[in-house]
């Protein structure tokens, strides 16, 4: 049996970078950018103020003080977006807005507060200035932000809420992204009830379906939803015809030691099992193989069908395949050392992780179990931000150990509960 580190590798061989594709800024959002985005004008394109205040020329303000006022002569007014065609000279000065350009002849901007323009009738025609500027004070230069001709972003960097501001701030409408990979996702079962249906006796609804959906898009990627196939051979390769053209398949359910677990025996008839069962709890029973498509194999995921397991095995296994289909680099969850308040019993032999409260106190990570952890009970994973990892030669860790805590999801999104 594969240890957790093994099979990860073993998916990460079989799937590779996608092509590319032009998309406007705003929906590239998470993707990688396949270009260097080069600045084609300078931001910003005209040296301008970064205050509120008067353009002047700073040997004007020499000797300025709060009892010994330079008073300047106020020649025009410039707000951002307009040019003032007027020239700033000895004995002169120019009332500016935030982000106008620096009108011809001044080098720097005095602020209203060390100005007595409060003192004065408006429209104001004399200023006194109260401190001494310096050359460039609250001065932006032109291209201090990105100047044209460098390269503003690199290839392979992820694009976030920033990489898209850049891009708008340099006139991209479009970008050269890595696309998304589309991912088909099948449940298996004949217990299984689609939504919206009324649930006769002995069935339950398709859970599984609606959780790995929701990690494909989290993590960036299009859900193709195939629906639920039944335990028999001829519903599950109907089924899976509608996968041939997905980037990835993931099937849930049927590849435990069940009579009716056909999703493995499928997948060795169809394809190419790669391999079956992982050293890690939940989630022993996952499968890997690749399916026949119309041109080209596509990988398959069996996830095992308890619900825990399936999304647990979605963190550590499909998640990092995927993001290496997206051209990212950094394709690891976050980890974090974090001291645990249960102890924790691994009867298994194999690496369990644990869902778990992971908050910081007093400078370290604490980890505090969820409850029962019986690979079937979801709400655990609506109770919990991480996954406490306890090693597979470990057979007890005592509370105050340190272990290394999978973090799920930062506080920022997780429902803290308190227990007791
Ligand atoms: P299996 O691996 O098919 O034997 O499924 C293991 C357990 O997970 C069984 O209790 C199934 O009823 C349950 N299960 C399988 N698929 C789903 C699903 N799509 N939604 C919720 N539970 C499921
Ligand atoms: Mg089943």
């Amino acid at each position: 049996m594969l240890s957790v580190e093994e099979a990860i590798q073993k998916i990460l061989d079989e799937v590779n970078i996608l092509e590319t594709e032009s998309v406007p800024i705003l929906e590239s959002l998470g993707q990688v950018l396949a270009e260097d985005i080069v600045a084609a004008i300078n931001v910003p394109p005209l040296d301008n103020s970064g205050m509120d205040g008067y353009a002047v020329r700073a040997q004007d303000t020499r000797g300025a003080g709060p009892t010994s006022p330079k008073v300047l002569r106020v020649i025009d007014t410039v707000i951002a977006g307009s040019i003032s065609h007027r020239k700033v000279e000895a004995g002169t000065a120019i009332r500016i807005m935030t982000g106008a350009p620096l009108p011809h002849g001044a080098d720097a901007v005095v602020q209203f507060e060390n100005t007595d323009e409060e003192k004065r009738k408006s429209p104001v025609t004399e200023i006194g200035i109260l401190a001494e500027a310096r050359p460039e004070l609250n001065i932006r230069k032109a291209g201090e932000d990105t100047a044209r001709g460098t390269v503003a972003l690199k290839k392979g960097a992820v694009i976030r809420p920033a990489e898209i501001g850049l891009m708008a701030s340099l006139g991209y409408t479009h970008v050269k992204a890595v696309r998304r990979p589309l991912v088909a996702i099948l449940s298996t079962g004949n217990e299984l009830v689609e939504l919206g249906q009324p649930l006769p006796e002995g069935k339950i609804y398709d859970s599984n379906l609606y959780s790995i959906a929701s990690l494909v898009k989290r993590y960036g990627c299009i859900p193709k939803i195939l629906g639920i196939a039944r335990d028999d051979e001829k519903s599950l390769v109907t089924k899976l015809k509608q996968a041939q053209d997905a980037d990835m398949l993931l099937t849930t359910g049927g590849v435990s030691m069940g009579d009716y677990d056909m999703v493995k025996d499928i997948l060795s008839k169809n394809g190419k099992m790669v391999f079956w069962q992982v050293r890690v709890k939940p989630g022993k029973p996952l499968a890997f193989g690749k399916i026949k498509g119309k041109n080209r194999d596509i990988p398959h995921v069996g996830l095992p069908g308890n619900a825990v397991s399936c999304m647990v095995s979605f963190e550590l296994f499909v998640r990092p395949a995927l993001l290496k289909m997206m051209g990212k680099k950094n394709i690891n969850k976050p980890v974090v050392e974090a001291i645990v308040e249960d102890s924790v019993k691994n009867d298994a032999g194999r690496r369990l992780y644990n869902r778990a409260i992971v908050a910081r106190r007093d400078g370290h990570y604490y980890a505090r179990l969820t409850g029962p952890q019986g690979s079937g009970i979801l709400k655990s994973m609506t109770l919990a931000n991480g996954l406490v990892l306890i090693p597979e030669e470990k057979k007890t860790v005592q509370k105050g150990e340190t272990v290394q805590a999978l973090m799920l999801d930062w506080n920022e999104e997780v429902n803290l509960i308190d227990k007791d």
